[in-house]
């Protein structure tokens, strides 16, 4: 983690930098960077393609962010996966895709398309040589704080595409298959376009076979020869008990059906846990505030506080300050990982009466007389001037 650069630094901006400069430092990078059109080696590019991008998935999210400027490096690290940041992790393809010719598909829940493809473990223009995995799916996911505390089973309703029944996926009614004479099997096209001194290649879907790369002398009528066939496909999603924002969950093959006869693409559920109305989470730790009374503060006392699983007393000893930060042991979010549990940090905010009648008054007033506060209160204005 040491030897990591500051995302400001990778993007060539300033910590003050607004929300429109960063997006603007992205895109001219992701111009410069992304492999198909960067004039650096291929593997140079794409790293430095894929360091951008990490750069721009933490700053360009406010959350991400905060916890960047206060944290650094590790303050994000949970958001990505344990290899670190991730082409899955990446949400702002819509932010480059018309530098690109606008040809990435997101669809509802998409990501990936023919562009980002080699990011999912393909590259373009191999399909020829063998059959390739389907797109992946990013499908984002809100959860209570209460289903991440205890873990939970949800639902969801995925619109994906899968194999056809009807020419087990092959396109052709009677297993005649020839390659698209457009784009000679790849499903795609090139096109180079000058734009100065700098050469673009556009890649697009073949527009004659809409990407499958084949040409049918006799097409599937289920399938109109594309060999998939849309669907709409409720899946169960294990929430593990700790699940935080950003955390993603792979369900292997529930993605797009393949093509061409290969392995569909994988769905890949990233989290959000919703804000809660009692507690924000640091971590594993739970912050709360539990407002008290002056005389609760002075005198000491015992007060409800709000838990995961109900409520704790917490004991307020005697001449607590206002701001004091109480910990329950153990009653945080459990690690995700199996590292135990975190804590519930309660912190108490002692209540000033905001309306006071005359006896209120004069009691406190007796109050500050018997404390001896008055006179310390009469001197104040040689202290402030
Ligand atoms: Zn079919
Ligand atoms: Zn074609």
């Amino acid at each position: 983690m040491a030897n990591k650069r500051d995302y400001y630094e990778v993007l060539g901006i300033g910590k003050n930098a607004s929300a429109d400069e960063i997006k603007k430092a992205y895109r001219k990078l992701a111009r410069e960077y992304h492999p198909d059109v960067s004039k650096l080696d291929r593997k140079v590019a794409e790293e430095k393609f894929k360091d951008i991008s990490e750069a721009y998935e933490v700053l360009a999210d406010e959350e991400k962010k905060r916890s960047y400027d206060a944290y650094g490096h590790s303050g994000v690290q949970t958001h990505f996966g344990r290899g670190g940041f991730d082409w899955s992790d990446f949400s702002h393809f819509s932010d480059i895709a018309d530098i690109f010719g606008g040809t990435v598909d997101f669809g509802d829940i998409g990501i990936g398309g023919s562009i980002f493809d080699q990011f999912f473990g393909r590259r373009t223009g191999t399909r020829r040589r063998g059959p390739s995995q389907g797109t992946s799916l990013r499908y984002d996911l809100e959860i209570t704080l209460e289903e991440a505390f205890k873990g939970a089973e949800k639902e969801i309703t995925v619109p994906h595409s899968v194999s056809c029944d009807a020419c087990k996926g092959t396109g052709s009614a009677d297993g005649t298959l020839q390659s698209c004479d457009i784009c000679g099997g790849s499903g795609q096209v090139r096109q180079s376009q000058s734009k100065g001194f700098a050469q673009y290649v556009t890649i697009t879907v073949c527009p004659k076979c809409k990407g499958s790369g084949k040409k049918y002398t006799n097409p599937c009528k289920s399938c109109n020869g594309s060999g998939t066939v849309p669907k709409t496909s409720k899946l169960s999603v294990g929430i593990p008990k700790g699940a935080d924002s950003g955390m993603r969950l792979r369900m292997k093959g529930a993605g797009e059906a393949s093509r061409d006869g290969g392995p569909s693409g994988d769905l890949y559920v990233v989290l959000h846990v919703a804000p809660h109305k009692y507690f924000v989470r640091d971590g594993n730790d739970l912050l709360t505030e539990v407002p008290i009374t002056i005389s609760q503060a002075a005198l000491g006392s015992e007060v409800k506080v709000n838990t995961m699983e109900g409520k704790a007393m917490l004991k307020i000893p005697q001449g607590t300050q206002s701001g004091t930060i109480f910990r329950l042991r153990g009653r945080g979010m459990e690690d995700p990982r199996g590292y135990g549990k975190g804590d519930i940090l309660a912190r108490v905010v002692v209540e000033i009466p905001k309306k006071l009648n005359k006896e209120q008054k004069a009691l406190l007033k007796q109050l500050d007389e018997s404390l001896g506060n008055y006179s310390r209160a009469a001197r104040a204005p040689d202290l402030v001037r």
